[in-house]
C-alpha cells in the first residue's frame, strides 16, 4: 500500500473536539495540497464550535463571528462531523486508532480550578466555569441554579474571564435581553438582587490579566458604575520601576483606565456598583448559620520580584472581611484527561512536545497521537491565538507522514468509521443536522430580536430534527 495521503489511499485523521482548535486544524490541514486528507470531527456535544458556542460571552456577538470560517471548513467534501459522541467512552482511542493514520486531541479545557481555602464548597460558592457555561445554555449546565437573591457578589481573579462574570451580573436585563443569553439565564438574572459586584486581583493594576477593551467596556454598562480604590489602582514602587522599564504601552494603557475608575464617582441615578480591588486574596469564606456564604475575609498583599524578575504577590499581615452572598472563582481553566490519552495533572494538558503526544515511560512520541489548543498549552490567549497552535502541530503530523511515522488503520475506510459511529451512538448528529438546528434558533431569535435562541436541551434538539423531518 502506498503511504497515505493520495487520491487513493487518502489520509484519514480523527479530530476530537468541535471546538477553535479543532477547526483551525482541519483548515491547516486541508491547505496543504500535496496530501489528499480526509477528516472526521468528533465532539461530545451534538452541537459544534466549542468555547465560541458556551464560552464566549453572549453579549460578545463579534467575536463569533469566527463561526463563518468555521463553517466553510465544514462545507468541505473531506470533512464529517460525528456530533454527540464522546470519545473515551462512546468511542474509544484504541477504536480510533483501527480507522484512522492520525488522531488529533483538541478538546480544550473544560473544567475551573480551586483555591485552596476553607469555605470554599459552601453553598453560593461556585466556579465562574459553570456559570459562564449556564448563562450560556450548555446542556451539561443548564439545571445548574445559582442564588442570584443577595445583594453583593464577588469574582476572584482578575482575567477576561471574570469580566466577563462581572459584566454578565451588572447588566441589566433589556441589556441581556438582545444577547443570545439561554432563557432560563435571562429570566433568572431579570430576578437578580444583585447590585454590588466585587473583582478581586491578587497582584496590583499592573499584573491584571484581563484586556483593556473587556476592562474599558465595564465602564460603559447602561446601569453600572465601576470604583476602584485609589491606593489600591495606584502603582506600587515595583511595579511602576518594571513598567518604565518594559515601555510596555498595551499595559500602561490599561493602568490608566484602571485608574479612570479610582476618581471619586460623580452623582449618578446607575443602580449597581462594581468595585476593582488590587492585592487581595482571599483567605476564608464564611457562611452563615445556613452554610449560606455571607462574608469573605481577605488578607493585603505586597509584590516581591522573583529571582526570574516576575512580581509575585505576598500576604502581609493587614485583613478585611467584605460582604458577599455569592461568590465566582475564576482563576483559570484546565483540562480534563481522555481514557487512554497521557496527561499532565500538574498543568492539566496531556502530555506532548510541540504537539506530539508523548508516552511518559520512554518520552517518545506515540505514533500517530496529537494535540493543540488549550488542552496541548493550558488555558492562554484569544480564539486566534489556536491557529498558530494548530499549525504547528499540523506541521507535525505532516512531518511524520512524511517520515513514514503514522498508525496502521486496520479499516480507513469512511464506511468503517460511519458504521462504528452509529454502532455505537445511534442518535450522532451530523454537520447537516447542526445547520438546520442553527436555521431553528436563528429563526427563533429573530421573533424576539435576538441573534438566536438556543437549544439548551439535547432531548428537545433531536424532537426539533425529528419534527422537521417529519
Ligand atoms: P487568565 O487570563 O489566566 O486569568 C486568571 C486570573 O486568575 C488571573 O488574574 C490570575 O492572577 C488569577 N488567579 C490565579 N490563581 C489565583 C489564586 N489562587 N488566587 C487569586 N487569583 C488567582 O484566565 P481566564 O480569565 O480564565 O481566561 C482564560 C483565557 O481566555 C485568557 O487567555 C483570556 O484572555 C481568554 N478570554 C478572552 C476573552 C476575550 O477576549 N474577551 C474572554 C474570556 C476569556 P495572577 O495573574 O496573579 O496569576
Amino acid at each position: 500500500m502506498s503511504k497515505p495521503g493520495t487520491e487513493e489511499n487518502p489520509l484519514r485523521v480523527a479530530i476530537v473536539g468541535a471546538g477553535p482548535t479543532g477547526f483551525y486544524s482541519a483548515e491547516q490541514l486541508f491547505k496543504d495540497r500535496r496530501y489528499h486528507v480526509l477528516v472526521d470531527m468528533y465532539e461530545r456535544l451534538p452541537t459544534p464550535f466549542g468555547l465560541v458556542r458556551y464560552g464566549v460571552a453572549p453579549d460578545h456577538q463579534k467575536i463569533k463571528s469566527v463561526t463563518k470560517l468555521f463553517d466553510r471548513v465544514a462545507q468541505r467534501p473531506e470533512f464529517r462531523f460525528f456530533g454527540y459522541v464522546e470519545i473515551g467512552t462512546d468511542v474509544t482511542v484504541d477504536d480510533l486508532r483501527r480507522h484512522y493514520h492520525q488522531i488529533i486531541f483538541t478538546t480544550g479545557a473544560q473544567t475551573d480550578r480551586n483555591l485552596n481555602i476553607p469555605g470554599e464548597d459552601l453553598e453560593g460558592s461556585y466556579a465562574a466555569t459553570d456559570f459562564v457555561a449556564w448563562y450560556n445554555g450548555h446542556p451539561d449546565f443548564r439545571d445548574c441554579e445559582f442564588d442570584l437573591s443577595v445583594e453583593t457578589a464577588s469574582v476572584i481573579g482578575v482575567g477576561n474571564v471574570a469580566v466577563d462574570v462581572v459584566r454578565i451580573l451588572s447588566r441589566t436585563p433589556e441589556e441581556l435581553a438582545r444577547t443570545d443569553i439561554a432563557d432560563y439565564a435571562l429570566e433568572a438574572l431579570r430576578h437578580s438582587k444583585i447590585r454590588e459586584v466585587y473583582m478581586l486581583g491578587r497582584r496590583g493594576p499592573a499584573q491584571a490579566a484581563f484586556t483593556t477593551p473587556e476592562i474599558k467596556e465595564l465602564g460603559e454598562l447602561e446601569d453600572a458604575v465601576v470604583w476602584a480604590p485609589p491606593e489600591e489602582a495606584t502603582l506600587d514602587p515595583l511595579s511602576e520601576e518594571s513598567l518604565a522599564e518594559s515601555a510596555d504601552r498595551a499595559t500602561a494603557r490599561k493602568v490608566e483606565v484602571i485608574q479612570s475608575y479610582s476618581q471619586e464617582i460623580p452623582e449618578t441615578t446607575k443602580t449597581r456598583r462594581i468595585i476593582l480591588r488590587f492585592l487581595v486574596s482571599p483567605v476564608e469564606f464564611i457562611g452563615d448559620e445556613h452554610g449560606h456564604l455571607q462574608q469573605i475575609r481577605l488578607v493585603h498583599n505586597e509584590l516581591y520580584k522573583t529571582d526570574a524578575g516576575t512580581l509575585r504577590p505576598r500576604a502581609t499581615d493587614r485583613e478585611e472581611i467584605i460582604p458577599s452572598g455569592i461568590a465566582f472563582r475564576s482563576i483559570g481553566y484546565t483540562g480534563v484527561p481522555i481514557y487512554g490519552v497521557p496527561f499532565k495533572s500538574s498543568w492539566g494538558v496531556i502530555l506532548n512536545r510541540d504537539g506530539r503526544v508523548i508516552d511518559p515511560d520512554t518520552q517518545e512520541p506515540l505514533t500517530g497521537l496529537y494535540t493543540a489548543g488549550w488542552i496541548k498549552r493550558g488555558a492562554s490567549g484569544v480564539i486566534g491565538t489556536n491557529k498558530p497552535d494548530a499549525a504547528e502541530t499540523i506541521e507535525a503530523m505532516l512531518d511524520d507522514l512524511e517520515a513514514g511515522r503514522t498508525l496502521e488503520p486496520d479499516d480507513p475506510s469512511p464506511e468503517g468509521a460511519e458504521a462504528l459511529v452509529a454502532a455505537r451512538k445511534p442518535t450522532y448528529f451530523s454537520y447537516a443536522d447542526w445547520l438546520r438546528l442553527d436555521e431553528i434558533e436563528v429563526k427563533r431569535g429573530e421573533e424576539q430580536g435576538r441573534p438566536r435562541v438556543k437549544f439548551t436541551d439535547v432531548h428537545e434538539m433531536l424532537a426539533a430534527l425529528e419534527k422537521e423531518a417529519a
